[in-house]
Order: structure tokens, then sequence, then C-alpha cells
């Protein structure tokens, strides 16, 4: 049975959230400035289940590349998905790119003007509506995500579970009865504010809530029991095994998933169901020759409804990669953004980078390969590809002897190409003008 909320409580609420917004809201997130309904809708999705110190990270990046959503339904969604590399939940870039195609089809340069309007934007639901309402048009909007929720179910001392129908469906009529006519901006923002700063899910501040002597939850002593969690479900294991087929040059292979499933339309290691496959049948994808893969470790990651286990296998000969959207990514160089691959496989390049190996020129074995480059162009290139970071060093040593002993200067073209030829000797371990008193050390 929903009890009806009296006037005078529901003045109370209003009046001292909006007097706390006044002093202690947040009003200098980069979504709060220069606002409109597209940058509060790019802000909300992002911030679902997303912290807002990761949002920042990317959401101006992505307001910078997509200012408008005429230049987001415009662009493929490839371009789009490397902006949310990183932000998990892949399938709300797609939900976005969609719905911002959806409302320049049908509204061309206008936007949807009500709620009903915004619900029908593939990827709104009722409470991103309502945000986009109030934030980003300044009309009355009710939202109920994650922090109101919190607030909401504390103050009214709501006990069902989280996430149950009936909590919903108690949670919607007290927002729906809280949300005033006036000041719409200000109370939408208000409602997220105190839940994400004040009435937090750990150690909320009771001591500095504006609503305290009305709470609920205070007086029965229930604060940190509420919201009730959701009963936890065992979620499943999926075991999978991922090739990391790498060419020695600091690039590894990755192929594109299919644009529904997990991670869609993100470049991944190939990966193979069942290691039986990999010597069983000859795999659609990369068909390669040699020993057994030696086994790289293992990866776990955990999504919303089931658990990834992932085993990566190194893979250096292969014979040939088939016909699928795929490409050979730079691991060692810097982040390249045009590629997007989700964090997962985004750590395990950066550690690839970190410990790549390659076959020496100068001592004939595998060592650690330098991180980049020393200098651009063809020759950075080979020296990056053949020079471990301890014949790079013990060259730079060398180099530095060479020119104190010879006098040189480095500006003039004679001594770059007297270097350059000394830089292939030593490579090569042939006879070089050593100077004197010089003593290389042992590999
Ligand atoms: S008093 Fe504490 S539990 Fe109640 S609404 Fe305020 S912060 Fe939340």
């Amino acid at each position: 049975m929903v009890k009806s909320i009296p006037a005078d409580t529901r003045e109370y609420w209003v009046e001292r959230l909006l007097a706390w917004y006044e002093c202690s809201g947040r009003k200098d997130l980069p979504w709060q400035q220069h606002v409109t309904p597209y940058s509060v809708w790019v802000s909300e999705i992002m911030l679902q289940q997303t912290q807002v110190s990761t949002v920042l990270r990317y959401f101006e990046r992505f307001m910078h590349r997509f200012p408008t959503i005429h230049a987001l339904s415009a662009a493929p969604i490839e371009e789009v998905l490397p902006y949310w590399a990183g932000l998990g939940y892949y399938r709300r870039a797609h939900l976005l790119h969609n719905g911002a195609r959806y409302v320049v089809q049908e509204y061309g340069c206008g936007l949807p003007a009500t709620l009903e309007e915004w619900i029908k934007v593939p990827g709104i639901g009722r409470s991103t509506a309502g945000a986009i309402l109030a934030l980003g048009m300044n009309r009355r909007g009710v939202i109920l995500d994650g922090n109101v929720q919190r607030l909401l179910a504390r103050w009214h001392a709501v006990t069902d579970p989280k996430g149950s129908s009936a909590f919903l469906k108690r949670l919607w009529q007290l927002a729906e009865t809280y949300t005033p006519e006036h000041h719409a901006r200000e109370y939408g923002q208000v409602m997220m504010d105190l839940g994400a700063i004040v009435c937090t899910s750990h150690q909320p501040r009771c001591d500095l809530c504006p609503v305290a002597d009305g709470c609920q939850a205070l007086v029965q002593g229930l604060v940190q029991d509420l919201p009730t969690p959701k009963a936890v479900k065992a979620v499943p294991l999926r075991r999978r095994h991922a090739l990391l087929v790498h060419d020695g040059a600091g690039r590894a292979l990755l192929i594109r998933r299919p644009g529904q499933g997990i991670w869609p339309g993100l470049y991944v290691f190939p990966e193979l169901p069942e290691w039986t496959e990999l010597y069983e049948d000859p795999w659609d994808h990369v068909v390669f020759s040699g020993d057994r893969p030696p086994f790289m470790g293992r990866l776990q990651h955990r999504f919303s409804h089931f658990q990834l286990d992932w085993y990566l296998w190194g893979v250096t000969s292969w014979l040939s990669v088939g016909d699928v959207d795929s490409l050979w990514y730079a691991y060692a160089y810097p982040q390249q953004p045009s590629v997007a691959v989700p964090s997962p496989v985004a750590r395990i390049l950066k550690e690839l980078a970190v410990t790549r190996q390659v076959l020496c020129r100068k001592y004939q074995k595998e060592l650690p390969g330098l991180v980049m480059p020393p200098f651009p162009g063809p020759r950075g290139q080979k020296i990056f590809e053949q020079v471990s970071q301890q014949a790079w060093q013990e060259w730079l040593r060398h180099q530095t002897m060479l020119i104190n002993e010879n006098h040189l200067n480095v500006m003039e073209s004679s001594t770059q190409t007297f270097l350059a030829e000394q830089l292939e000797k030593f490579l090569d371990n042939a006879d070089y003008d050593r100077p004197k008193g010089y003593v290389p050390p042992k590999p």
C-alpha cells in the first residue's frame, strides 16, 4: 500500500534540498558547463554504472570529437567506439549512437520535447529522460538513478530488495511526488548530488545531511542496511582461449568482434571456445604452424551476467590470417586512439609493451626491447625492431665517449654520418673506432 506524502513534508524536502544545493551542490563538472540536452544525454549515459572520476577522463574528449547530435549521428560507429574504449558497457555507446541517428531522422534540426518522446529514443529510459528534461531543458523531469534511489530508500526506510518491482514502484511514486514544478534543473541536480556526496553507499555523512531530521533510516538505525541488497545470483563462468599472435616487432593481431554480444565492434585477441580446436580443426581465422604455443597467463573479467576466464596462448608462427576484420596493433607505440579495445585487452597490450622481447641484433639473443623507437623514421624503426634496451644503453654510453674523445660537434652533418657508421659497426660487433680507455661490459 503506497502512503501519500503530506504537502508540508514535500515543501520541507524541496526547500531544504534547494538551500543545500545553493551552498554545497556540484556546479563545476564539465557537463554542467554550456549545458544542452545532448551534453546531458551523453553525460547521463556515461555515468551509468561508472564513477564520476572515470567519466571525467572521457566526457570532454568525446564532446570535442562529437560536439552535437548531428556530429555523432554522421560518424560511423567505428569512429565512435575508440572514444568509449575503457569506459566499459559498450552497448551504451551503440545505443547512444543509434539514439542520435534516431533523433536526427525523426526531428531533423529539432529535439524531442516531452518525456514520452525522449523515452522512444533508443537507449533512453525513464530516469535518463527525466534528467535530460530537468538538467538539459530546465523542465520538470523526474530522476531516479542509483543515487536518488539510495537517498529515497533510506529517507523513507523502504526495505524491499533493491531492483525489485515493489522497490521501484514505491521509489518512483516518491520521486514523482517530491519533484516540484519549479527549479527543475537545481532540483534534479541536488537529488543526484546528495546521493553522490552525502548519502553515499559507504559511510554516509548524515551529520551533513540537510534532511537528516526526517530520515526514517536514521531513526530506525537502518542506514547501513538500506537499500536492501538484491539476492546475489551466482554468475556462470565462461572459459575461453585467446591467442596472443605477435610478430616480434611489437605488434599483436587483433580481430574485430561482431556488433552484438560482449564488446560489440571492439578489437580483441582472436579467441577460441575450446583449446582442442587449436589442434583438431584448422581455425577459421588464423592457421598457424609450429609447436604448442606457450601459456602466457590467465585473465578474469566480470561482466554483469557472467564471469569470463581467458587463457592466453602466445603464438609467434602462423601461416595465414583469414578473411576477417583484423589488424596488427603496434602495442609498443603510444596508444592508437583510432583502435577501440576493451580495457582488459588494453591492459595486456600495455604489459606487452613493457615486457616486449626482441631478438637483439648485437647479442644474438632474446632480450627486452625498446619501448618505442629512439627517433622517428625508418632508421629509428629498424633499431626499435632489432636492438635491445641493454644494447641501446650500451651504445649511448659508447657514443658519448666517441664524441668526447674525438671532440665532435653533433650538429655537424659529418659527425652524424660518422656516428651512424659507428652505430652499424657497434651493432654488428665489427671493429669500430674504439676510443682510448673504453672497456665494453659483458652482455
Ligand atoms: S540522514 Fe543519512 S541516511 Fe538519511 S538521507 Fe540523510 S545521509 Fe541519507
